[in-house]
């Protein structure tokens, strides 16, 4: 079959000629339809420390997925042949304590697909029946492939209740801005995203009616007095992983606000505790999606009208990949979807 892996510790990937994934009686093996590119693949491609540090080589990348499911184990019950799936990415342990009280997600021993274990970039890949995810009619294969950061998306979003409340996004990739969609669906009243890159501020404006702030030349605090705000955000999703953009939602927050952190910043950070202490702040560290509530809202959203499609905004042949990836290394681009048919 084909696959992108990366094959050398080195930057770059290449598509090369893999066996298919043998399955053990626990899991299923997916013929994959479309794939999305997200940051962490382009961190994969560029060698960067992370990468360095985490990526055994050689390896198929890739975790954002969906496909027909072309063969089950032996002990499967709940996924059959035929059935149009996506999954989640992260595999489990059972023995630790979270694990067995059913917050699947928050297990320590959870591991990648793509990252620690052979990913989706393939023509074939295997994933435990637990970790499958059957698509109703109204999610179509290239957004089931974006499921995985959509519900990166709504696992932040739906951290704090946002019902008439004022959210602060900072962030316009992706997921930033398929989170501002996922706040306007569930009934915040002020959305504000803030970011440093025009052509993805624009893309926040084609998907979602919230307001746009580049802050490298508008001062966030005039848009909260045009938007009669003055007390501050009530809730902060920090979705750019820049320090600069933590300092400067901890400042707009208001007495008692609530932030969920996902953007990943690059090291080791400052922040000024003062701030945070006084204001009476709550910060709440988000990893991956909630197995499996996540996916239910999710899709249960999908299916009532959340339209996050425009933020695709390159679909191309899984041979195109170096493109792609090219176009998310300018930042010129929302997701990128390869397609593997
Ligand atoms: P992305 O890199 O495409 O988007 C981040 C955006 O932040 C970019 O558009 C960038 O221009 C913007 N930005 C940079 N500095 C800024 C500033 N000072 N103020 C406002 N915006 C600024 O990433 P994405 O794919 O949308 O993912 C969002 C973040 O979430 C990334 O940091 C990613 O690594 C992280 N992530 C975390 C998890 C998790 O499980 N915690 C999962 C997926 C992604
Ligand atoms: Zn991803």
């Amino acid at each position: 079959m084909r696959a992108l892996v990366k094959a050398e510790r080195a930057e770059g990937l290449e598509m090369r000629d893999e066996p298919v994934p043998q399955i053990g009686p626990d899991d299923i093996l997916i013929k994959v339809a479309k794939t999305g590119i997200c940051g962490t693949d382009l961190h994969i491609w560029k060698w960067d420390e992370w990468a360095q540090k985490t990526i055994p080589v050689p390896m198929v990348v890739g975790h954002e997925f969906a496909g027909v499911v072309t063969d089950v184990g032996s002990h499967v019950r709940t996924v059959k042949v035929g059935d149009r799936v996506s999954g989640e990415g992260h595999l489990i342990g059972m023995k630790s304590r979270m694990a067995r009280a059913g917050h699947f997600h928050l297990d320590p021993e959870t591991k990648g697909i793509g990252v620690n274990l052979p990913g989706a970039f393939a023509d074939y890949l295997k994933i435990p029946a637990f970790n499958a995810i059957h698509l109703p009619p109204e999610v179509d294969d290239e957004i089931g492939a974006i499921l995985d950061p959509l519900g990166n998306a709504v696992h932040t979003a739906l951290s704090f209740d946002l019902v008439g409340e004022d959210v602060l996004i900072t962030g316009a990739g992706p997921i930033g801005i398929m989170a501002a969609a996922v706040c306007r669906h569930v009934g915040a009243r002020h959305i504000v995203v803030t970011d440093i890159n025009d052509y993805r501020l624009e893309l926040c404006n084609q998907v979602t009616d919230a307001v746009t702030v580049n802050v490298s030349r508008e001062d966030l605090h005039d848009v909260m007095h045009r938007l009669r705000m003055s007390e501050g955000f009530d809730i902060g999703l920090e979705m750019s992983g820049a320090p600069k953009a933590f300092d400067q939602m901890v400042d707009r927050m208001i007495m008692g606000g609530k932030i969920a952190m996902l953007g990943i910043p690059s090291g080791p950070t400052t922040v000024d505790w003062n701030r945070v202490i006084f204001k009476s702040l709550t910060i709440k560290g988000i990893y991956g999606r909630e197995m499996f509530e996540t996916w239910y809202k999710m899709i249960a959203m999908l299916q009532s009208g959340l339209d996050v499609r425009k933020v695709i905004t390159h679909r191309m042949k899984a041979g195109d990949y170096a493109q792609g990836f090219a176009l998310m290394k300018q930042g010129s681009c929302g997701k990128v979807v390869l397609d593997w048919g």
